[in-house]
């Protein structure tokens, strides 16, 4: 099927464009224009994200601003490209990966004095799409775009989404879907595996060129140490540590932690077969394609760590000695825990760990992994008890009411030793009421195939606001349902 040639002229955002990224010359990247998209429509649009960039409410309305974000028209002051990355996937190196379906369409400036990137994702073919056609799916761009912003919701570091916009032109996956862009924000989409790229094949000057600026854009700090790369390496290890610390304690598992999918800012990015956790097993493995199990949920902390190894062995050549990067990397074994012990403290309304809290975090997860307790219900339901709700609403998740009891007598024991109670606003900030399972993103995409997009909207200003009850839909709140456990992910999107 042909595409559409991109045709009339630009869509204004009337904000300030500029593209840095664009500056650091054809090694980086390819410039081409999106493919167009077959008359398109709009699936979502996040008002949150819109009035961040300062993009008011009317300008919505224009069809120049539906056929800019399908890729159909150019908008002005953009300026296309394609970025070359490689990585590791699933362990084994990859070789060159790159934007094989998404267009870095340049910065543009918020009124806070921001800068952001926008880059559609999903549209069409570009030097590195390889085997693929280029395209996304409706169901994986509606994944992608609520668990953006509800990841932003949560107060997890993320790329964001702007907005989704659909067409009936068929693409082809395990059955015949639909096609969608969606269009992402974030300061950068600069991975691990852009410094792996120049690194692994052989280009020192590029590998310094994209260090530099890294450095020099998104961690001016380092400039101030002996050695600039050793310190970006310790900077993005600190990161990372604490990005991974968020995931565990909120029961995010990212399910393709490949070192093209790691952030160099330590962001959430490229949501593919993600999963929060429904009932607790540190075991599960949310991705249907990972057979060994590389990326489940107890699994992550370790991998985040491998992958900034890979990190630390591209930027050997600009760092040095071995000794300095195995330095840089080496904090990850007490930045982790201790970011982790502090969110799961803050979990049981305490606002240090200490070893009492992970003490009982210990015996709480080894009950919760026995009766395979919904995770973000225990945390809710305990957060509502230290505000006021009787203890049986806890209790009442558990078989062995004898554990559970038990677990929460130390729990009063270590809040006496404390001298005050846990700080239920501390806990009713720290345990979401909603977050994004599997089995609601299901429901809106069903909806959204037959054009009924009230889900995908309903479920997107709940999620922007997960500390809350979702008044409208409790059913939201609750447990997922018997066919959740049989919803299968994979990495084909
Ligand atoms: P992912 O697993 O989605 O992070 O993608 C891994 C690599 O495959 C990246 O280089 C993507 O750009 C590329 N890719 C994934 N899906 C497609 C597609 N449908 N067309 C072209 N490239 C794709
Ligand atoms: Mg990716």
């Amino acid at each position: 099927m042909q595409d559409l040639k991109p045709t009339a002229a630009p869509a204004e955002l009337g904000v300030p464009w500029r593209h840095r990224f664009a500056g650091l010359g054809p090694a980086f990247h390819t410039r081409l224009a999106p493919m167009a998209l077959r008359k398109p429509y709009w699936v979502a649009r996040s008002q949150s994200m819109a009035r961040a960039l300062g993009l008011d409410e009317g300008w919505w309305r224009a069809q120049a601003v539906l056929e800019a974000f399908s890729g159909n028209r150019p908008l002005a002051g953009s300026d296309p490209l394609a970025s070359v990355y490689s990585g590791h996937q699933f362990g084994v190196w990859a070789g060159q990966l790159g934007d094989g379906r998404a267009h870095l369409l340049g910065e543009v400036q918020a009124p806070d004095g921001q800068w952001w990137e926008l880059q559609l994702k999903g549209s069409g073919l570009t030097p590195y799409s390889r085997m693929g056609d280029g395209r996304a799916v409706l169901r994986s761009s509606i994944r992608e775009f609520l668990c953006s912003e509800a990841m932003h919701g949560l107060g997890i570091p993320t790329t964001r989404a702007l907005c989704i916009t659909g067409s009936d032109q068929p693409v082809r996956r395990e059955e015949t879907e639909t096609a969608a862009v969606v269009t992402r924000a974030s300061p950068s989409f600069i991975r691990f595996g852009h410094f792996e790229h120049f690194s692994h094949h052989g280009q020192p000057e590029a590998l310094k060129t994209l260090a530099d600026f890294v450095i020099e854009h998104f961690y001016p700090d380092c400039l101030e140490a002996a050695n600039p790369y050793a310190a970006l390496l310790a900077a993005v290890t600190q990161r990372t540590a604490a990005l991974v610390a968020q995931w565990q304690a909120v029961g995010f598992m990212h399910g393709v932690m490949n070192t093209d999918n790691m952030s160099i800012l330590g962001l959430t990015i490229d949501y593919g077969p993600f999963q929060f956790m429904d009932g607790f097993d540190p075991a599960h493995i949310c991705n249907h394609s990972d057979h060994a199990g590389r990326y489940s949920y107890q699994r992550q902390p370790q991998i985040a760590h491998w992958n900034l190894f890979a990190l630390g062995q591209a930027l050997l050549p600009l760092i040095g000695e071995p000794d300095d990067a195995m330095a840089a990397l080496e904090p990850y074994k007490q930045l982790f825990p201790a970011e982790l012990d502090r969110r799961m403290a803050a979990k049981l309304g305490f606002a240090q760990a200490s070893d009492g809290t992970r003490a009982l975090v210990g015996e709480l997860l080894k009950l919760m992994t026995r009766e395979r307790t919904d995770w973000t219900i225990f945390w809710r339901r305990l957060a509502e008890h230290a505000a006021g709700a009787p203890a049986d609403t806890v209790r009442d998740l558990f078989h062995d009411r004898a554990a559970i009891d038990h677990i929460l007598l130390q729990y009063k024991e270590l809040s006496a030793l404390d001298g005050r109670a846990p700080d239920a606003d501390l806990m009713l900030k720290s345990n979401p009421a909603i977050v994004l399972r599997n089995h609601l993103a299901e429901q809106a995409i069903a909806l959204a195939k037959q054009k009924d997009f009230s889900m995908v909207e309903g479920l997107l200003a709940a999620l922007e606001a997960p500390f809350d009850e979702p008044a409208a839909h409790p059913e939201w709140a609750g447990f997922p349902p018997d066919w959740a456990s049989h919803i299968q992910i994979s990495c084909s999107s």
